[in-house]
């Protein structure tokens, strides 16, 4: 089917215009990626389900989006429908309703403010609890994925609810983030809190956004960009490793890519940060095959050096079917 076409059947389902060619570096925290073929801002729950049901139904490409704050999106873009989700009505006590479109830290604020605690960890991560359950997003030990009772999504053309198994979560993973992962669209989830005094839970999320600022460089980036390492084997073999991340077996990225020297190190506007080696900024002239290649070049070096591949964190996302020269 062709763009047209799709956008004629798409627009008596939409409430508001669909966009064309919207350029993604608008919508992203790396501020790079080419244009979206189409690009609908949803808002409301049963849209977001019909349009999805719709595209599935037809084999129409989605591509279904938060805050961008976890993606790599080509500079060609995205060849598909990309659906902004903008649904964040959210029910708050110890069993809490959220659609998926709530920032994940505009829900933890809600969810503390009623006495629940649970979400401490979610401050100071940017994006959706879509996107946050896509990678199993957490910090400081704690996951999404512990909380969940349910979640409502559509796949194969069809909305349901199904239990957090359905998922197949593990370490910043889901099935969702897979290859030939079936497309499907995340709509809202129940989680269960635990009741705690307002100022107890607030004051243990102050002491986690503390150290988060300490650590964090602030200039645009998707955050950790590679997965740590879980290996005894590996973490053995490194006396400079802190002794409590030895003792379990934990190698972050960041150790290894501070190791090889590469702090700093430059492709086009993309670098390594000077503050975190985890964390690969946009100076501000950055495409996305600058970072493309200085992700592929601390990939190759970690991997010459300690002989492993450091898996990426960030979801490679769009065209990259073609060498790219730039933007
Ligand atoms: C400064 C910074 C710090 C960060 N710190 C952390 C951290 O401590 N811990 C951590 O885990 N992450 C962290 N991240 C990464 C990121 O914020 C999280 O992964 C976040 O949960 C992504 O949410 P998003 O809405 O931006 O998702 P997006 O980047 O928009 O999307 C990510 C993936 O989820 C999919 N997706 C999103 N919503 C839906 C939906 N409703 N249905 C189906 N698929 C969907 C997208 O298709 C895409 O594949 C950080 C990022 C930054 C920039």
């Amino acid at each position: 089917m062709s763009w047209d076409a799709v956008l004629e059947s798409l627009t008596p389902l939409c409430s508001e215009p669909i966009r064309r060619s919207e350029p993604m570096r608008r919508h992203t925290t790396l501020r790079v990626g080419g244009p979206a073929a189409l690009f609908y801002r949803v808002r409301h729950i049963d849209e977001f389900a019909r349009i999805a049901e719709w595209c599935q139904q037809h084999g129409v490409p989605t591509f279904i989006m938060g805050h961008g704050s976890n993606i790599l999106v080509s500079d060609r873009g995205i060849p598909a429908v990309v659906l902004y989700n903008a649904c964040d009505r959210a029910e708050i006590g110890e069993e809490t309703y959220a659609q998926t479109g709530i920032a994940f830290q505009e829900l933890f604020l809600k969810t503390a403010r009623a006495g629940l605690s649970g979400l401490e960890f979610a401050v100071g991560i940017p994006g959706t609890l879509g996107g946050a359950l896509v990678s199993n997003a957490g910090a400081y030990r704690h996951n999404i994925a512990d909380l969940l009772i349910a979640i409502e999504l559509v796949s194969e053309g069809r909305r349901q609810w199904v239990s957090p198994d359905w998922m197949e979560f593990s370490y910043r993973d889901s099935k969702l983030r897979r290859p030939n992962a079936p497309p499907t669209a995340l709509l809202s989830v129940k989680l269960r809190l635990q009741p705690d005094q307002r100022l107890k839970i607030l004051a243990r999320a102050r002491e986690l956004q503390r150290q988060r600022i300490e650590k964090q460089p602030p200039e645009s980036s998707a955050g950790s960009f590679f997965k740590n390492v879980y290996s005894y084997e590996l973490a053995e073999r490194l006396p400079q490793l802190p002794k409590p991340l030895r003792e379990v077996g934990v190698v972050p990225a960041g150790f290894l890519i501070e190791a090889c020297g590469l702090k700093g190190y430059t492709v086009g506007g993309a670098c390594v940060s000077r503050k975190h080696a985890n964390f690969l900024i946009n100076r501000g002239w950055a495409t996305a095959t600058d970072f493309r290649k200085l992700a592929d070049f601390v990939k190759q070096r970690v991997y010459e050096q300690f002989g492993v591949w450091l898996e990426e964190e960030v979801l490679s996302v769009g065209d990259w079917s073609e060498p790219h020269e730039g933007a």
